[in-house]
C-alpha cells in the first residue's frame, strides 16, 4: 500500500505504515481526542470553527490558486463554488448549529410522570473519503460539520488532488483544532478500503456509484453505516413556456461549469417538442460564444477520456447527430458536445454519467411524458425545470424522483446553499450532508429519561407479578391509546384507573 500519513496538530505519535493494523490505532488515537472535543459545549465547537472563516478570506488568492492548479477549473469557479462555498458553510454552523445540536424535550400523555430529553450526539470517529472534482468544498464541508458535531475526522482526498486534501488538513491546524482531531489520510483506493476495513464510526463516501457500492459492502462486514454521495446524469426539463433565453443560459453553465464534472451537472435536456429546434439553434450559439480558455475548466482527471470515448463513440454508433463538439480542443479539453437524434435515451450519454462537457437532448410531449422519461433514470440526485408557470412547475418538481429539484436555476448550485440537506435518491445514494439534516447525519440520537419529579417510586402497573386487574389494566390503556379524544376514551381512562387502584391495593410493595 502506498500511503502518506498526515497527521495534524502536531500529533507525535510515530505511525508505521504499510501495515493495515496502523489504521485501527489511527481511529483509536481518533476517538480518544475526540472524547474530549464532544465534552466542550457546541458554542465552543463552533467558536473554533468559526476562525475558519477569516483564515479562507485571508489566504483566498494562494488557496484560488492552488484549486485551480491542480484541479483546472476557472479561478471564477474556484471562489464561488469552493472557497466562497465552504465561509458560507462555515458561517451556517455558526448561526445555526448550535440551536440544531440543542436536542429536545418529549413527554407522555400516559406517563405524566417520566420526561425524555433526546440530544443529538457525536458518532464518533467518523471517516470522510473524497472525490477529486470538488477537491475543496467537499470535504471541508463534511468536515466541519462533523466537527461541529463532536466528531474526530479521518480525511483520505482523491489521489487525484492530494495538495487540496493536505490544505484542508492545515487548514484545521491554523484554525487551533486539538491535536489528533483532524487527520489527513493520502492515498488510492486500496488505502480507502483500508480505512474503511478498519471501523470507523461512520463513513461519508462522496465518489461513483461503482465504488459507493464496494464501500457500502465493506461496511457491511462490521458493520459501519455509510452515508453515499454518489453520481447523477441529472436532467434539465424545459417546458413550452420557459423563458428560452434564460432555460439556455441556465443550461450551458449547468452542463459545462468545472468542464462539466460536477455530480449534478446538467446531463440530460429533455426539452418541450414545440420549442426544441429553436432551444438547440440558441444553445449552440450561446456554446460558440464561449471562450475555452477562460471558461471551461480542464479535465482533471486524464482517465475521464475513456468515458468520453466510449460515450461518443456509442452515440456515433447509434446514428445521433452531435450537433456541436465531439472532438478534442487539446489533450485535456473536450469542446463542449450537444448530442440529439431519435433513439437517444438508450444511448450511454443519456444512461450514465459522462461527468463531462457533454450533454444528450431529448424531447417530450406534455408534462406526463417529461416526468416518465425524466424518473426511468436509476439515478436521482437533482433536477431543473424552467417555466414561467409556477402552478405548473411546482406541480411537477413534487413528482421527480430526485434529493432536491430547482425551478428556474440549475440545481447544481444548491450545493453551496449550507441551510439545504443535499443527498441523492436510488444510484445517486442516501444520506444528506449539508443543512439540519446534514449536521444531524454526523450525529446519533440519544435519550435520557428521568422522573418529572422525584419520590414517584411506585411500582409501574405492568411490572411483575401478572394479575387479572394488571390485564384488564393494560387492556383498557391499549383501547384508550386507540379511542383518541373520543367519549369512549373518557370512559376507558376511568376504568383504567379502577384497575390500577384495584392492583395497587392488591400488591401495594414494591
Ligand atoms: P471514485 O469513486 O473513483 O473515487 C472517490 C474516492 O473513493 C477517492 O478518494 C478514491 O481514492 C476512493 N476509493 C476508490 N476505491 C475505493 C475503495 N474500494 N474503498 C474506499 N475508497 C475508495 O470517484 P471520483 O472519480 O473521485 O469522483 C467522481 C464521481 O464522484 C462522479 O461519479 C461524481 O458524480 C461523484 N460525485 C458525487 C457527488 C455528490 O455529492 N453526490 C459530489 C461530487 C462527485
Amino acid at each position: 500500500m502506498t500511503a502518506m500519513i498526515t497527521p495534524v496538530a502536531n500529533e507525535a505519535r510515530p505511525w508505521l505504515l504499510g501495515d493495515d493494523s496502523e489504521w485501527t490505532l489511527l481511529f483509536a488515537a481518533a476517538r480518544d481526542a475526540q472524547l474530549s472535543w464532544a465534552q466542550q459545549t457546541p458554542a465552543r465547537r463552533v467558536a473554533i470553527l468559526r476562525r475558519l472563516g477569516p483564515i479562507l478570506a485571508a489566504r483566498m488568492d494562494e488557496i484560488c490558486a492552488l484549486v485551480v492548479d491542480e484541479n483546472g477549473k476557472p479561478e471564477v469557479e474556484a471562489i464561488s463554488h469552493e472557497i466562497g462555498a465552504c465561509i458560507g458553510c462555515v458561517s451556517h454552523l455558526g448561526s445555526h448549529a448550535v440551536e440544531i445540536l440543542a436536542g429536545r424535550r418529549e413527554t407522555n400523555t400516559w406517563l405524566p410522570f417520566r420526561l425524555a430529553t433526546v440530544t443529538p450526539r457525536a458518532i464518533g470517529a467518523v471517516l470522510i473519503i473524497a472525490p477529486w472534482n470538488m477537491p475543496l468544498v467537499i470535504p471541508f464541508t463534511q468536515a466541519v460539520t462533523a466537527l461541529a458535531a463532536g466528531n474526530a475526522v479521518v480525511l483520505k482526498p482523491s489521489e487525484v488532488t492530494p495538495r487540496v486534501g493536505q490544505l484542508v488538513g492545515d487548514l484545521m491546524v491554523e484554525a487551533g483544532l486539538p491535536a489528533g482531531l483532524f487527520t489527513v489520510v493520502q492515498g488510492d483506493g486500496k488505502t480507502g478500503a483500508a480505512l474503511v476495513a478498519a471501523r470507523p464510526d461512520k463513513v461519508f463516501f462522496t465518489g461513483s456509484v461503482a465504488t459507493g457500492r464496494t464501500v457500502m459492502a465493506a461496511a457491511a462486514a462490521h458493520p459501519v453505516p455509510v452515508c453515499l454521495e454518489l453520481g447523477g446524469v441529472d436532467a434539465m426539463i424545459v417546458r413550452p413556456d420557459a423563458n428560452l433565453e434564460f432555460a439556455v443560459s441556465a443550461a450551458t453553465w449547468g452542463a459545462l461549469f468545472n468542464g462539466g464534472q460536477v455530480c449534478a451537472s446538467v446531463e440530460r435536456l429533455l426539452v418541450s417538442r414545440d420549442i426544441s429546434d429553436a432551444f438547440t439553434s440558441r444553445l449552440v450559439d450561446r456554446i460558440a460564444q464561449l471562450d475555452p480558455a477562460r471558461d471551461l475548466g480542464r479535465i482533471t482527471f486524464a482517465g475521464q477520456r475513456r468515458v468520453y470515448d466510449r460515450h461518443l463513440a456509442d452515440a456515433r454508433a447509434r446514428g445521433l447527430t452531435i450537433v456541436c463538439g465531439g472532438a478534442y480542443l487539446s489533450s485535456d479539453k473536450l469542446a463542449p458536445t450537444v448530442i440529439v437524434g431519435e433513439g437517444i435515451e438508450d444511448a450511454l450519454v443519456w444512461r450514465e454519467e459522462s461527468f463531462g462537457p457533454i450533454v444528450a437532448l431529448s424531447t417530450f410531449r406534455g408534462d406526463d411524458d417529461a416526468i416518465a422519461k425524466h424518473n426511468a433514470s436509476p439515478c436521482g440526485l437533482t433536477a431543473s425545470i424552467f417555466s414561467e408557470d409556477a402552478a405548473a412547475a411546482d406541480r411537477m418538481a413534487t413528482r421527480l424522483d430526485v434529493g432536491s429539484v430547482s425551478i428556474n436555476d440549475v440545481a447544481a448550485a444548491l450545493y453551496a446553499r449550507p441551510e439545504l440537506p443535499w443527498g441523492g435518491r436510488g444510484e445517486s445514494g442516501f444520506g444528506s450532508s449539508h443543512g439540519r439534516e446534514g449536521l444531524l447525519a454526523f450525529t446519533r440520537p440519544h435519550v435520557i429519561d428521568r422522573p418529572t419529579i422525584a419520590g414517584l417510586d411506585f411500582k409501574r402497573p405492568w411490572w411483575f407479578p401478572y394479575d387479572h386487574h394488571q390485564l384488564a389494566a393494560m387492556r383498557e390503556l391499549a383501547l384508550a391509546m386507540a379511542a383518541g379524544a373520543s367519549a369512549d376514551r373518557l370512559s376507558r381512562m376511568s376504568k383504567l384507573g379502577r384497575h390500577v387502584l384495584s392492583q395497587l391495593a392488591n400488591r401495594p410493595r414494591l
